[in-house]
C-alpha cells in the first residue's frame, strides 16, 4: 500500500513534469521554426517630415511581432551663427534643423573676417553720399541762376 501511493506520486510528478516543462516550450519552437511567416505591416505613427514613425510586422500565423522604425525625410538644416567673425577674431556656427531641432556641425569655424567689407561698404556709401550732395548743390546753383536771370 505504502509502495502503491509512492510509485503513484512519482507517476503524478512526473506527468506534471511532463505537462508543465515539456509539450509547451516544445510546440512554441516547433511553431517559431516550422512557420514560413505570412507578415503584415502596421503603422503606429506615420513618419512626419524628418522625425521618424514607427511599425511593427506581424505574423498572422504564429503572431510573431517586430517593431521597427519609419525612416523620416531628409532634414531640412540651416546655419546659427554663435559668435561673428571679425578682422582678428574667428567666429562660431552649428546647424540646427528646422523641422526637428537636430544639432549638428557644433562649433564650425568661421574664419576671420580678412576682407574689410564692412570697411570699404562705408566707403562707397560715403562717397555716394558726397555725389548726391555734390548733385544737389549743383541743382540749386543752376536753380539760382534760372530763377535769377
Ligand atoms: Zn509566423
Ligand atoms: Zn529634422
Amino acid at each position: 500500500m505504502k509502495k502503491t501511493k509512492k510509485l503513484l506520486s512519482a507517476l503524478m510528478a512526473l506527468i506534471l513534469c511532463c505537462m508543465c516543462f515539456m509539450p509547451l516550450p516544445l510546440n512554441a519552437v516547433k511553431a517559431e521554426a516550422s512557420c514560413s511567416h505570412n507578415r503584415s505591416f502596421f503603422v503606429t505613427r506615420p513618419a512626419d517630415g524628418c522625425i521618424p514613425g514607427n511599425g511593427y510586422y506581424e505574423c498572422s500565423v504564429c503572431g510573431e511581432h517586430i517593431e521597427t522604425e519609419i525612416a523620416g525625410s531628409a532634414h531640412t538644416f540651416k546655419w546659427v551663427v554663435d559668435q561673428h567673425a571679425t578682422q582678428f577674431t574667428a567666429g562660431r556656427k552649428h546647424q540646427v534643423c528646422e523641422k526637428c531641432g537636430l544639432v549638428q556641425n557644433m562649433n564650425t569655424k568661421i574664419p576671420v573676417n580678412k576682407q574689410t567689407k564692412g570697411f570699404s561698404d562705408s566707403i562707397s556709401q560715403a562717397i555716394a553720399d558726397f555725389v548726391g550732395v555734390l548733385k544737389y548743390i549743383v541743382e540749386q546753383i543752376r536753380d539760382f541762376f534760372v530763377n535769377t536771370f
